[in-house]
């Protein structure tokens, strides 16, 4: 005879009480690793449950993944706290949340004042088994057409409105913060005078394609599976 299940509760939110906070539905928590010294897991509520007598309660979350966990790994324009909403649920006990935590979107992430330990960025969604990303494409900035990672400071010219790294444009994070001022070596003829000899032609035209972009997801080097 198989065993007979017990009816669940479904819950909209549910107190944990070995943290004293409440989730709800749409949360952003942290979950404890299953491997020692790794960071927590983030995940998404998206159900909570508990059984007939309201205990042994747990939430379906659909999984945050690092990019360091996603099968192409951590690329340069990854900030230190970005997070890949993934298509990977579990079923996990209400008890293995550590805290509450908040995963932003790309542009509120940017306009924050100051990034909490419990702040993390989200921009694209991705598929745990193809390792593709939703968008599959992102633009790019600067001479080295790199993606935008929020932790590196970048300036813009007033003039073409294009973003550059410092260290691109030959200069340091100190000295690009002071710049009350910038123009790019395109937009300022003064300066191109002046480095006439080095410019090379190969910047020149990459202003003209304003929709540069580049392909996510194309690397595969490593792919790490989420145990638990
Ligand atoms: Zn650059
Ligand atoms: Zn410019």
């Amino acid at each position: 005879m198989p065993k007979q299940k017990a009816p669940r509760k479904q819950l909209k939110s549910y107190k944990l009480k070995h943290i004293n906070r409440t989730v709800q539905e749409g949360d952003a928590v942290l979950m404890r690793s299953s491997e020692p010294g790794k960071p927590s897991y983030v995940a998404r509520v998206e159900a909570i449950e508990t059984d007939a007598r309201g205990s042994n309660a747990r939430v379906r979350v659909r999984w945050y993944y690092r990019p360091e966990e996603s099968i192409g790994g951590r690329r340069q324009f990854h900030g230190a706290k970005e997070l890949f909403l993934s298509d990977h649920y579990d079923f996990q006990s209400a008890d293995t949340i550590e805290g509450k935590c908040k995963v932003h979107s790309f542009s509120s992430y940017t306009k924050l004042d100051s990034v909490g330990n419990d702040d993390f960025f989200c921009r694209f969604e991705y598929n745990s088994t193809t390792g593709a990303f939703i968008p599959d494409r992102v633009a790019v900035f600067c001479k080295c057409e790199m993606p935008y990672n929020p932790d590196d400071l970048m300036v813009q010219c007033e003039d073409c409105s294009e973003w550059f790294h410092p260290s691109c444009i030959g200069t340091s994070i100190e000295e690009a913060k002071k710049l009350d001022h910038f123009y790019c070596e395109e937009c300022s003829p003064e300066e191109h005078e002046f480095h006439n000899s080095k410019t090379t032609s190969k910047n020149s035209d990459a202003k003209v394609n304003t929709k540069r972009s580049l392909e996510v997801g194309k690397t595969r080097n490593k792919h790490t599976k989420r145990s638990g």
